[in-house]
């Protein structure tokens, strides 16, 4: 697929103007970090840094998944709660859709976001609630990282070999390996430039898609084993016990919907994570007329046409009215 989507320059200057005038300026993830929003974090800290700006990375909730670990700068981000944030006077997200992406270190004072401290704004979610003093959103970019690299060419900034390696884990991460239905000729452009720039997608591969301890295969097999199906949807729970009795961290689950989605005879998946008050919700599908956007944003979720997710509050009850609606919305139409 070619691309429709060219970066705002302006914005991009305004957005560094911006930035230049703060004294100290926080960037946090999204909750339950992923490949795209942490080298969004790691790549744009490396990049104000070289234009001489104080930047501090925290994850915004969770902890650091090993499998991220690799990431250049990956250690010494903060860990919210476990690390208090400082004082910044500027916030720089990427990523991140809305608000509440921000899972504790939003829900803990929600008058962190509400506009008193300026917000720039980086993503490529179409649901993105445009909140910051610059928004830079490009929904037909396959990742955040791909805006950033076009971003940073705006900004002069110079492309270090970590700078360009974040950018490519990111692009990585959201596009499965350049295999999604969101990977443009534009996309495998910019990863081709961020490889001549010294990035290496081999580690990028191993650690995101190949490398997994021992905790994941006793994961994955009680995930197998509990699928089910509501009509063509095909799903499986996993509570903490669960993550306990393997001794594995959420993030591990990741991919699992994704290899659930290939099973043929299913038009979309879902992994319910059970939490304190309900399920969080990851959803995939292959075939272009189920929009899992679309569906999540129905029950107050959101995300991009084949990938989407969303919290649903209650007990047995809404979680079934939750799976039999999703199977009624993804059934193939049938001519009459
Ligand atoms: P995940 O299934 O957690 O990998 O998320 C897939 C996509 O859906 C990501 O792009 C997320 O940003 C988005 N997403 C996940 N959960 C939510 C939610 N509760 N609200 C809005 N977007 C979400
Ligand atoms: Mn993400
Ligand atoms: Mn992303």
């Amino acid at each position: 697929m070619t691309s429709g989507w060219r970066l705002d320059a302006q914005a991009a200057h305004d957005a560094l103007n911006q930035l230049k005038a703060a004294t100290r300026i926080l960037m946090p993830t999204h909750q339950n970090v992923d490949a795209d929003s942490l080298s969004s974090v790691l790549a744009l800290t490396i990049a104000l840094r070289q234009h001489g700006l104080e930047v501090v990375p925290i994850i915004s909730d969770g902890s650091l998944p090993h499998a991220l670990e690799f990431l250049p700068g990956a250690s010494e981000v903060l860990l919210y709660t476990r690390d208090e944030a400082p004082e910044y006077d500027m916030l720089c997200l990427a990523d991140c859709s809305d608000r509440t992406r921000l899972g504790k270190f939003y829900k803990d004072d929600p008058s962190r976001l509400d506009g008193r401290v300026p917000i720039v704004n980086i993503d490529h979610h179409i649901t993105n609630g445009r909140f910051g003093v610059v928004n830079i959103v490009e929904p037909s970019a396959a990742s955040a990282t791909e805006i950033i690299a076009d971003v940073l060419a705006v900004w002069g900034t110079v492309l270090t070999r970590e700078i360009a390696q974040c950018l490519l884990a990111g692009i990585y991460g959201d596009t499965l390996g350049l295999r999604t239905e969101s990977t443009t000729s534009r996309t495998m452009r910019t990863a081709a430039d961020l490889v001549d720039a010294g990035a290496n997608p081999v580690p990028i591969v191993d650690a995101l898609f190949r490398l997994k301890p021992k905790s994941s295969v006793c994961l994955w097999r009680k995930a197998l084993e509990g699928v089910q199906w509501t009509g063509e949807l095909i799903w499986t729970e996993l509570t903490e016990e669960t993550f306990a009795e393997c001794g594995a961290q959420p993030s591990e689950a990741e991919g699992m919907v994704n290899f659930l989605a290939g099973t043929e005879g299913s038009r979309a998946a879902a992994i319910l994570f059970a939490n304190d008050h309900g399920w969080r919700i990851s959803m995939r599908s292959l075939p272009v007329d189920v929009d899992v956007a679309a569906i999540t944003a129905e029950f107050g979720g959101g995300g991009h046409p084949r990938a989407a997710g969303v919290q649903i509050e209650g007990g047995e009850a809404e979680k079934q009215h939750f799976l039999s609606r999703v199977a009624e919305l993804i059934a193939e139409p049938r001519v009459k």
